[in-house]
């Protein structure tokens, strides 16, 4: 089963917008270990995009493009697919009744235009919208298919869980390979994507002919960088045992090399990894934050629960606050002692057993001659401090994002240390 995804749109050839959806989707392929091979871009041109899809239905069994479903005279995608189906357009009924009273329903009259939106290839099954007027669209190709679903992403996404996926499945299962696939996460902060790579090198060799086990990494930006094992058993029993097996394998690479990087698993964050440790701790947490000016705070208040182990914080961002609020001696404010005085003055001021600050230079200029991207993490944990240095790459927003999710780090390796000892 190999599915190629065509995402429609001038724009997309312009370099106007980025083309999220073919990398939404093709992380979804690979998720549920369906092969892609290829992607195409279109422009909004019917003799293009009929070319586009005849040539993925000559090299794959599915094709799912996205985009140019919408009302307006650009928007071509039905028709196109109407001509390689080789099929008229026909206007459906209930279709018409739905978008009309997609309008009433906002107390609006519907513009003519949207009844394009009504017309689908003979032979074409629906995907109801569920968002906005357009309709997805399954059009069967002898025994391949064309998915045809709106350029919208969150559009998009939801058609392709509600309606393709299960469709893409059922296919794949009609051609005899009775399978479950499972697949998980592991969240890494701290090492590179060639690192991790190098790291488990041993795996992906020799996983190479392996069809029942696959390792991906996926960047995922300042969250650090995700390793999914996908697993295809015969039923889901065999595919968490298959996944079990080569989780415990990728970790304990991972661990000899990079030591304790994997900080979560599937969609936890580091927030939710120092929510989680605190709360077995039985401790209460403040937070002194200087170059991050409020981040580590915001990301603590989205665990749900949060109230229970987090006391608050401070935003010690001119000198004088370290000095006056938090007990910092005068003088240098981006060093290893401010750092450690920070968290003990915070842990103090808001009567919590741990600490944690932060301390730095976002840039562009230098500070206390210090060069930007320098950053002192304090830790004051039942009154025992200590400090991390780090060097963070980047201008001043990613200074202060790496910055707030690295003191996150810091403080879940410390917790981490505590308990084994
Ligand atoms: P509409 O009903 O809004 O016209 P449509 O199916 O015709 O939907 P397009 O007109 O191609 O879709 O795109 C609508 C919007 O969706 C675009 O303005 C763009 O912001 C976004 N979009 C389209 N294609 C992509 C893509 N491949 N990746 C990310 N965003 C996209
Ligand atoms: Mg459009």
């Amino acid at each position: 089963m190999r599915v190629e995804v065509v995402a429609v749109g001038t724009e997309l050839l312009l370099g106007q917008i980025a083309d999220t959806n073919s990398q939404w989707l093709g992380e979804q392929l690979a998720a549920n270990g369906i092969a892609s091979h290829f992607h195409q871009h279109v422009g909004d041109n019917h003799e293009r995009i009929v070319l586009a899809l005849r040539t993925a239905l000559t090299r794959s069994d599915a094709v799912i493009v996205s985009g140019g479903l919408g009302p307006t005279q650009d928007d071509i995608t039905r028709a196109a697919i109407a001509e390689v189906m080789n099929v008229p357009l026909e206007r459906d009924p209930a279709l018409v009744t739905t978008i009309r009273g997609f309008f009433e329903a906002r107390g609006r009259t519907m513009p003519d235009n949207n009844l394009l939106q009504a017309d689908v290839p003979a032979g074409a099954t629906i995907i109801a919208q569920s968002r906005g007027t357009a309709p997805g669209l399954i059009c069967p190709v002898g025994q391949k298919v064309i998915y045809a679903v709106p350029g919208v992403p969150y559009e998009m996404t939801d058609m392709f869980e509600r309606a393709i996926l299960p469709d893409l499945l059922a296919r794949q299962s009609a051609t005899g390979e009775r399978s479950t696939i499972a697949s998980r996460v592991l969240r890494t902060w701290g090492a590179s994507e060639s690192a991790l790579a190098e790291a488990v090198a041993s795996r992906f060799s020799a996983l190479v002919d392996d069809d029942r086990v696959t390792i991906a990494f996926l960047a995922s930006g300042i969250e650090g960088i995700k390793v999914r094992i996908t697993a295809r058993g015969v039923d889901g029993a065999h595919a968490t045992s298959l996944l079990n097996d080569e989780e415990a394998r990728v970790r304990a690479l991972i661990t000899a090399t990079l030591g304790d990087i994997v900080f979560g698993v599937d969609d936890e964050t580091m927030e939710d990894a120092v929510a989680t440790r605190l709360l077995t701790r039985g401790s209460t947490l403040a937070v002194a934050e200087s170059v991050t000016g409020g981040l580590i705070a915001s990301r603590l208040v989205n665990v749900a629960g949060a109230s229970s182990w987090f006391r608050g914080g401070v935003v010690s961002y001119a000198s004088e606050v370290k000095f006056d609020l938090l007990g910092v001696a005068r003088g240098p404010v981006v060093s290893p002692e401010a750092a450690v005085t920070m968290a003990r003055g915070v842990a103090d001021l808001l009567g919590a057993d741990v600490g944690l600050s932060v301390t730095g230079v976002a840039g562009p200029e230098e500070q206390d001659g210090q060069p930007a991207g320098t950053v002192f993490v304090g830790l004051s944990i039942d009154g025992h401090v200590q400090h991390v240095a780090l060097r963070l790459p980047g201008d001043r927003p990613r200074v202060r994002a790496y910055g707030a999710i690295s003191a996150l780090d810091a403080l879940r390796r410390e917790l981490d240390r505590l308990a084994v000892t």
